[in-house]
């Protein structure tokens, strides 16, 4: 069966289509721009890639296109829309409603609904993308993949915050984790390449992208994990400060500065903080140049100071939470890097490892030279250091052909 996986923005559509029989990738792509100006599709099957500019007012219009080209003569990889078995949606945020990914209906929409709130950026956009696949595709069955199922496992001790308990019970506030899809992967994936069941082994996950988040899995099950309600708490990220004092939100409020360093003269709102927080800040707050870490290393490397100390953020950072994670799960067996900066960082790698022969983790610098699937701590060390690759895609298109074929996921 072919899976369409696809996982809407706001103003963006990125897909992927890939042949179940043997997990290939047969075409990807990306709407830009719906609904402003100089909006376009980016399109690629195999070697052949294209471009398209054109108006695509909204998301039904990107989601006709998408089908258009990947029936093209010439860049396409289907004939017919009938090809496509399903289509597998990412979406970011099912609160406490989803344990599981699930085919959709109308009362998976209304719960999709129910966690605007909690994801509002993230859920109205993922719906639209939904639904405009239903229009444009009527009678494909469609799937949601959430980024915070993988998490719900969690203990209430992990996710519960220390705020009056009523938060949680009327308000649903509580720690969700987000990268679930990616955390899942990588869990399952890793104990594949090693030959090992996931019972009894402590595993934590370094997701280290434009958005990190660490997780610490014990048996296949999450039992924590560093995002919480929303993707701001945690590690510093490319542009997110992570965990810090809550009161800084309200000494900044009352005392906000501009980008230039001058007092802004009266206060701002929490929403205001928020998205300094949440957009100017982490890798790209502390450099004040860049929020992406091939900069901050190559800045680094040049003396600049303010990027040395968003590294060393970093790194601590990743450390403090391997640390404690370790404690909380009474060990670790494995640690494994995975997404932009794990897979491809080995400096990183090796200085967020360096110290921590402490517990049983030591580096190969040779190993660590990959980029691909493999063991990268010494052959003396006890706990195993892995790079994994994450593929997020590959987890929604499974998930989307188990629960279209026999109804349910077959390891969640
Ligand atoms: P992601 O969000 O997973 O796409 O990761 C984005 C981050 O990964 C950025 O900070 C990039 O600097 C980093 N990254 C991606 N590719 C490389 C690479 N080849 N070498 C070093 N860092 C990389």
């Amino acid at each position: 069966m072919k899976i369409l996986v696809v996982n809407a923005g706001s103003s963006s559509l990125k897909y992927q289509l890939i042949d179940m029989d043997g997990e290939k990738e047969l075409a990807k792509g990306l709407v830009e721009r719906i609904g402003i100006e100089g909006s376009r599709l980016k399109h690629s099957a195999g070697e052949k890639k294209t471009e398209i500019s054109q108006e695509i007012p909204d998301h039904e219009a990107a989601a006709q296109l998408m089908l258009k080209i990947l029936q093209d003569p010439e860049f396409g990889v289907i004939k017919s829309t009938d090809e496509i078995g399903a289509v597998g949606h990412r979406v970011l945020h099912g609160g406490s409603a989803f344990t599981a990914s699930v085919i959709v209906n109308d009362a998976a929409k209304q719960a999709i609904r129910d966690c605007f709130p909690l994801g509002p950026l993230h859920n109205p956009a993922n719906l639209m993308g939904i639904e405009a696949c239903e229009k444009v595709m009527k009678g494909t069955p469609q799937v949601a993949v959430f980024d915070t199922a993988f998490h719900q496992t969690m203990p209430p001790k992990a996710y519960m915050y220390g705020v009056p308990k009523m938060y949680e019970e009327k308000l649903h506030v509580r720690r969700y984790g987000f990268h679930g899809t990616s955390h899942r992967y990588v869990s399952r994936r890793v104990c594949e390449f090693l030959g090992i069941s996931p019972v009894g082994k402590k595993i934590i996950i370094c997701h280290l992208g434009n958005g990190s988040s660490l997780s610490a899995v014990m048996d296949g099950k999450c039992q924590d994990t560093s995002m919480g309600l929303t993707p701001l708490e945690g590690l510093l990220m490319g542009t997110r400060c992570g965990s810090c004092d809550p009161a800084v939100v309200q000494f900044i409020a009352n005392n906000p500065l501009k980008d230039d360093g001058t007092p802004v003269g009266h206060p701002i709102s929490v929403d205001e903080v928020l998205t300094m927080m949440n957009k100017k800040s982490g890798l790209l707050g502390i450099s004040g140049k860049s929020s992406d870490c091939r900069d901050i290393d190559e800045l680094a490397n040049n003396g600049d100071e303010n990027a040395k100390l968003a590294q060393e953020m970093l790194i601590y950072g990743i450390k403090k939470y391997i640390g404690s994670y370790a404690a909380a799960m009474g060990g670790v067996d494995i640690i494994v890097f995975t997404a932009g900066i794990g897979e491809n960082n080995a400096d990183l790698r090796a200085r967020v490892i360096d110290g921590l022969d402490f517990m049983g983790a030591k580096i190969d610098p040779e190993k660590n030279k990959t980029r691909k699937e493999a063991v990268i701590s010494s052959d003396d060390s006890r706990v195993t250091v892995c790079v994994i690759p994450t593929n997020e895609e590959i987890m929604i298109a499974r998930d989307t052909l188990d629960l279209v074929t026999t109804g349910k996921v077959r390891d969640n």
